[in-house]
């Protein structure tokens, strides 16, 4: 085992601080990887809270991870010393299943083990990307394209494959109308990869404060939820919606706003039930749908595409000693669009 320096909670809610933790030795198949960047994505801070229920401390957040291979193990094939790659939500799955064959480790029969607060198939919590150094099983690093640099790259991520999945599933595309609620971390790369897919983008922002920024990431337009004229003129308009909104939306209003088959896909993770009325679905025959994370497969295809594209987080880097202000930052909106904590900054003592 080595001793690094990460970010580290007691308890639930508590502050997150520097402490001394430990990695495990190298086995056969794994890298250790000297992490540069990790993005602040809401989940973290849902989890740091307890705001989805029992969560493991002391805890060590962070799954928007990008670094350099620093160490690799005698069974290592694809990575080698100096690559630079990133780590997502999961670290670990079975990989024999019917959904680990076909590359969608996320639905693991068995269960694929999540970065940090979850629980590796040695029994060992795992600890996440808030830290100096990662070793993780190099089944679970991506490669990041030369094109991408690690700090924009790293919300991508969770981020950028969270949205991209099902942008590519619901067929994002010339021709299709795409609209994303919520201008945050996921929400301003769903619309810059919405955009890139060729589609046509509006952002439904609760208000049209940050709108010259969702015209710039390529929004075709952008519109205030708080304002019912302008909701009431966008009913039967998309043939998608994603969610990204962390908090309780009505999902009915929202489901007016799709053209028939429409789909309005929810990746915000807020607890509370919603109700929805048949007649939301029935009437154009849509769909109401969900979208967990991604692949590894889908983790790298989309890095590639964002790397030929030329996208990457619109990120605010800052220090391990700014990271508890910012998750108040993040939960006040006031964040454009990503924080992305700079390692190097964490030390113990
Ligand atoms: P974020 O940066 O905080 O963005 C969320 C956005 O939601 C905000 O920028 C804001 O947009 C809007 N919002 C916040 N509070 C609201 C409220 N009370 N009412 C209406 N709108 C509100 O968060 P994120 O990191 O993008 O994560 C978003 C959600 O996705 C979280 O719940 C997270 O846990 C979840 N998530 C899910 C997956 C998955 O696999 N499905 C993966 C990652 C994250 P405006 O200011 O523009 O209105
Ligand atoms: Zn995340």
């Amino acid at each position: 085992m080595s001793s690094v320096a990460a970010l580290s909670t007691p308890s639930a809610g508590a502050r997150l601080e520097p402490a001394m933790i430990e990695t495990r030795d190298l086995r056969d198949d794994d890298v250790r990887i000297d992490v540069k960047f990790a993005g602040i994505c809401h989940s973290d801070i849902h989890q740091v809270r307890e705001e989805w229920g029992s969560a493991t401390f002391p805890m060590v957040p962070g799954h928007e991870i990008a670094g350099v291979v620093s160490e690799v193990g005698p069974a290592v094939t694809r990575y080698a010393v100096g690559d630079r790659v990133g780590v997502g939500c999961m670290v670990d799955s079975c990989g024999e299943c019917e959904f680990c064959k076909d590359g969608e480790e996320q639905f693991c029969t068995k269960g694929s083990v999540a970065t940090y607060n979850g629980r590796g198939y040695d029994g060992e919590e795992t600890k996440g990307g808030y830290s100096r150094q990662v070793v993780v099983s190099e089944r679970f690093a991506v490669r990041i394209p030369d094109a991408l640099e690690l700090d924009v790259a790293a919300p991508l991520l969770c981020a950028g494959i969270t949205t991209y999945t099902p942008l590519k599933r619901w067929n994002a595309g010339p021709g299709r109308k795409v609209a994303v609620i919520g201008l945050g971390g996921l929400g301003h790369m769903a619309v810059k990869i919405a955009v890139a897919m060729g589609a046509e983008v509006t952002v439904l922002s609760r208000t049209l404060a940050k709108r010259e920024d969702g015209l710039a990431l390529g929004a075709s337009s952008y519109v205030a939820t708080e304002d019912p004229d302008a909701m009431a003129g966008l009913v039967k308009s998309f043939d998608v919606i994603i969610n990204t909104v962390s908090a309780n939306l009505s999902m009915d209003t929202y489901l007016r706003l799709l053209r028939p088959l429409g789909a309005l896909v929810n990746v915000g993770l807020p607890t509370d039930s919603w109700t929805v009325r048949p007649g939301s679905l029935v009437g154009g025959s849509r769909v109401l749908a969900g979208s967990n994370i991604g692949g590894i497969p889908a983790t790298q295809e989309m890095l590639d595409f964002c790397a030929e594209n030329g996208i990457g987080a619109q990120i605010e880097t800052i220090g391990a000693d700014e990271v508890n202000e910012a998750y108040d930052r993040v939960v006040a909106g006031d964040v454009r669009y990503r924080f992305v904590i700079d390692t190097a900054t964490i030390a113990v003592g």
